[in-house]
């Protein structure tokens, strides 16, 4: 595949699928609100975000310098309870990614049936290029830039690509001098020390890896030995291509950034997570042999797991995708395009809203942990992101029988018609 060099920072940027990340999330958004005869009332509110906020970044660099990133925090619906979403801090996010991002998680939240509505956050900028100090200095001052927009029972903020528990905890900070008094409520997915939960590290592949036994158990397939090929080595992908591992799951191909692995006799991903910590890659792994990144949509296997960015699998390569399922741990890794042409090839897809809402259900348990000051046993974390992960599944799947349509369709359904339901329920104000 043609690769493209950001002249910003020589990160590489995928070649652009025919739609944006927003227009295939609303055009897939049209079609369940065909399906769910909304008004055009309803279908124009729901279609557009409740609140943008866009801010300069500016940050005191290492040189003495001053340079400006460009943030946003996106709030796409409050109509089920505070805004809820992840923060990323990626050279390529641009407000119409995170107003994507924003609406996928109102569905999502919707869709497992917890109390909150979608927001996204984010900065365009590489945190690989900053010193822990710049990092700290940018993620308090996009903190502040918002601060009169978040809160424990505003808009909650969580980790995404590029932001993790110790750019949570700096939030928490920022935030909670600013009020004068500890509010660890305002994000989920801090450290464990700070009132963060057990289990929300893993929770978001915890829960793919408990949608796609739901699947297999519906096909009737085994899972043993199942073979599986992981896109993206970070939070999702790489705590996913462990449990699967500890699962039985036989891990045949890896991916990331920097480049592509495989072995069809199996790979240990604990070996090349010790690997990739020193090398800060999956490349050059040694009991593996390399392949171009591109290559892993194409592998033979059973299970393909993208857990990178948005719109990977296009109509350019999903013909060539061998798998029988897809785990959409990532947020919208496949356009609509390509749906279509592994809809036709029989490949059933566990779409994002469905398949990645495991780490925002156990954000969920962090703030209702925190407000009871209350913590929970990883156990009884896993046993109710269980319980709500089965739930969901078989709600989508039963809806994709009930209308003959396939389960994204459904998921969108299920999620936008909950959230349609409490807009009318609440009516417009004033
Ligand atoms: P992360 O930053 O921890 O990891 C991202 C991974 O993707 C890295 O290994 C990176 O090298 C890889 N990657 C980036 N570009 C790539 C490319 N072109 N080819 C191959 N690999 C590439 O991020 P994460 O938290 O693991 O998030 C991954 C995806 O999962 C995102 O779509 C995110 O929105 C979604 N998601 C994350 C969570 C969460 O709790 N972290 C929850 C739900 C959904």
């Amino acid at each position: 595949m043609l690769h493209i060099m950001d002249n910003r920072n020589g990160i590489k940027k995928e070649p652009k699928a025919t739609q944006s990340v927003w227009q295939g999330t609303l055009s897939r958004l049209d079609h369940a609100m065909d399906l769910l005869d909304l008004t055009p009332g309803e279908r124009k509110y729901l279609s557009n975000p409740r609140k943008v906020i866009e801010v300069a970044v500016t940050v005191k660099m290492d040189s003495g310098d001053i340079d400006i990133f460009s943030g946003y925090r996106i709030q796409h619906n409050t109509n089920r309870g505070p805004a809820k979403g992840g923060i990323r801090f990626h050279p390529d996010v641009d407000i119409d990614e995170i107003k994507a991002l924003a609406m996928l998680m109102t569905w999502k939240c919707a869709v497992v049936g917890i109390p909150y509505g979608g927001a996204k956050g984010g900065v365009a900028v590489d945190p690989t290029k900053l010193s822990a100090r710049e990092l700290e200095n940018l993620t308090r001052r996009y903190t502040f830039e918002i601060i009169d927009n978040i809160g424990p029972e505003k808009d909650i903020q969580a980790p995404d690509v590029g932001t993790n528990a110790q750019i949570m905890a700096w939030i928490m900070d920022t935030y909670s001098m600013d009020k004068g008094y500890a509010v660890p409520g305002v994000v989920t997915g801090k450290p464990i020390s700070l009132g963060g939960s057990l289990g929300r590290e893993e929770a978001t592949s915890q829960g793919c890896v408990y949608t796609l036994l739901s699947a297999l158990k519906v096909h009737g397939i085994d899972s043993t030995n199942l073979s599986i090929a992981v896109q993206g080595f970070g939070n999702v992908g790489c705590n996913a291509a462990k449990i699967l591992y500890d699962t039985g799951f036989k891990v045949v191909g890896l991916s990331d950034v920097g480049g592509a692995i495989y072995n069809f006799d199996g790979i240990d991903p604990y070996k090349v997570e010790a690997h990739a910590k020193k090398e800060g890659s999956v490349a050059r792994y040694p009991d593996a042999l390399e392949m171009a990144g591109e290559d892993i949509f194409s592998l033979k296997c059973d299970i393909l797991f993208p857990a990178a960015l948005e719109n990977h699998i296009t109509e350019a390569n999903a013909a060539n995708i061998k798998a029988l399922f897809i785990v959409e741990g990532a947020n919208a890794p496949t356009t609509p395009d390509a749906d279509k042409i592994l809809n036709d090839k029989g490949i059933f897809i566990i779409p994002d809203i469905l398949a990645n809402a495991g780490g925002v259900t156990v954000s969920y348990f962090e703030w209702v942990q925190g407000r009871d000051a209350y913590f929970w046993s990883k156990r009884k974390v896993n046993l109710s992101l269980r319980d709500i992960m089965d739930k969901a599944f078989y709600e989508v799947y039963a809806l994709s029988k009930e209308r003959k349509v396939d389960m994204r369709t459904a998921a969108n359904m299920l999620g936008v018609g909950r959230v349609a339901e409490a807009v009318r329920l609440r009516g417009i104000y004033p």
